[in-house]
């Protein structure tokens, strides 16, 4: 290179440098990645009253299949002899939250002390399992009214989960799986957030029929799907 081009060289190296430098931070710092994530349609499976042995053996069997992470909403009673089953939710990525202890609402609601100790025992066997401590919370019997009740599990470091759509499950004892997936799609309506109230409790057969068509249709709606 002639000695007159070095000073150009030098130059041009140096505005080379600086480009990479700030030209990819600018870039970096100006995607709208925020943007994305709210317009994004997204669902939330959430299962309440489990475990049970084959309700939620099979619910758990159909997420792995279609690769779906869901959130168990869990009862603390009904872990007993099903401990594997919990472990397997842990593992598999599932979030699991706390439901309750006994789901008896009259012991439940007695006294704020005894909603304060039916929600730690349940956290008690959940952490006891998986080696984690629930941070999610669900009252049980529609307790999205209860906002003094609220404010106590929130002072407790717990994340109330509410829902705006669900499957008729838990109400209607005859619930047929077609009916199971009328009712989820009709009341997601075409909202850009559902959180699906669903329920793995032993009697359920018919979610466990449903599940499978559940996802496929918000799958083809342009869902995805999440996990609290
Ligand atoms: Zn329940």
């Amino acid at each position: 290179m002639q000695k007159k081009y070095i000073p150009f060289a030098v130059f041009f190296v140096a505005l080379l440098v600086f480009l990479a430098h700030f030209g990819t931070r600018y870039t970096t710092a100006a995607k709208p990645a925020v943007v994305f994530a709210d317009t994004e349609k997204q669902i939330y499976l959430t299962f309440d009253d489990g475990p049970s042995t084959k309700v939620t053996g099979a619910i758990l069997d159909t997420l792995n299949k279609e690769n779906v992470k869901a959130t168990f909403f869990v009862v603390g009673d009904r872990v007993y002899g099903r401990r594997e089953i919990l472990r397997r939710m842990a593992k598999e990525g599932h979030s699991i939250g706390v439901h309750s202890t006994t789901h008896i609402a009259s012991q439940i609601y007695a006294s704020d002390e005894a909603l304060l100790k039916d929600i730690a025992d349940c956290a008690a066997v959940i952490r006891d399992v998986t080696g984690v401590s629930p941070t999610l919370y669900r009252f049980p019997y529609g307790g999205e009214k209860r906002a003094r009740q609220k404010s106590l599990v929130e002072a407790q470091g717990y994340t109330v989960i509410s829902w705006n759509a669900e499957c008729g499950d838990g109400v209607a004892k005859n619930a047929t799986a077609e009916s199971i997936v009328e009712t989820a799609v009709r009341t997601a309506g075409n909202k850009t957030r559902v959180v699906l109230l669903m329920h793995d409790g032993a009697g359920h057969g018919a979610t466990v029929e449903a599940l499978p068509r559940i996802i496929a249709h918000f799958r083809e709606a342009g869902y995805a799907f999440r996990a609290f």
